[in-house]
């Protein structure tokens, strides 16, 4: 005999299953080695999914490889590298199975002035966050599952004119872009492309901005006040965008950019 009648059992498991939104796919990561990539592997991989995830830096790919456990697989991978690229799909998809979900998150910022700006920065910004993020969903394509989600990492950069950043905006304005016209090209597969376009996030992207306590405490003050919601941004912020991006919830979301951003686009 069970302790509880039979409907209201199920109304108690109900939750648990279904929490595990992403229960059989398999999703590519790229910069999944830190900030918000590695936010959305764990998110994922909690979730129910496997996790390929690919970065150049071989000793933080090992520590998250060791984080997420069994149903991730770390590969260095240099985004600029097309051929690097496609191994380390080939290598995932032979191990996890073909994708139901790529995010093509890594990137950069590569911020200078434009007095100062260099060829070769404006090259490296634009052949990591545009470039690679185009070859990396193009490498994807023979190991997509149809109706599989690709999600693109964007920036509010692409819309606010934040001096220093002539080369990033130009790249997350590009991404957009593409991200509309892989949709139409992707449609007839079933396949979705968006974007998530995140404002100023905690992670180590920020570099010397929030290196030290005092240091990160100016920089949450200055961004709180250019931030409507006043606050920075988390990395979770983003990985729940992407998982819902990524999920059947977001089944007729195609070619799309959301901001997530605390108002940052939408204030005056
Ligand atoms: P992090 O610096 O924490 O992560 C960047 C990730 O990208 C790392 O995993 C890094 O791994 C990887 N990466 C960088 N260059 C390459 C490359 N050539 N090949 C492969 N992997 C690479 O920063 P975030 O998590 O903040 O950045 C993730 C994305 O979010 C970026 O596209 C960024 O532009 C975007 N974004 C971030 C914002 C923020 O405020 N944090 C705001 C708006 C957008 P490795 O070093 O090992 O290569």
């Amino acid at each position: 005999k069970t302790m509880w009648p039979r409907s209201q059992y199920s109304f108690i498991m109900k939750p648990m299953e279904a929490s595990m939104r992403l229960k059989n796919k398999t999703a590519l990561i790229t910069g999944g080695n830190s900030g918000i990539g590695l936010a959305t592997a764990k998110l994922f991989v909690a979730e129910g999914a496997k996790v390929i995830i690919t970065g150049r830096n071989k000793e933080t790919l090992e520590a998250a490889a060791k984080e997420l456990g069994p149903n991730a697989l770390a590969v260095a991978a240099d985004a600029t590298d097309i051929a690097a690229t496609e191994a380390a799909i080939k290598q995932g998809a032979e191990k996890f199975g073909k994708l139901d979900i790529v995010f093509a998150n890594a990137g950069i910022s590569g911020g200078t002035p434009l007095g100062s700006a260099t060829l070769e920065v404006f090259e490296k910004v634009i052949s990591t966050n545009l470039t690679g993020v185009f070859f990396t969903v193009q490498s994807a394509l023979p190991y997509l599952n149809d109706n599989a989600s690709i999600i693109l990492n964007g920036s509010v950069i692409s819309v606010l004119g934040i001096p220093g950043y002539s080369a990033y905006g130009a790249a997350k304005a590009g991404v957009r872009a593409m991200a509309r016209i892989m949709a139409s090209e992707l449609s007839p597969r079933g396949i979705r492309v968006n974007v998530v376009a995140p404002g100023a996030i905690r992670t180590p992207i920020w570099g010397a901005a929030i290196a030290t306590p005092e240091a990160e405490k100016a920089f949450e003050k200055r961004i709180g006040l250019s931030t409507p919601l006043g606050r920075i941004g988390e990395p979770d912020h983003i990985s729940k965008t992407v998982l819902f991006l990524a999920s059947g919830d977001a089944a007729h979301i195609q070619g799309q950019e959301i901001f997530v951003d605390g108002g940052a686009v939408a204030s005056p």
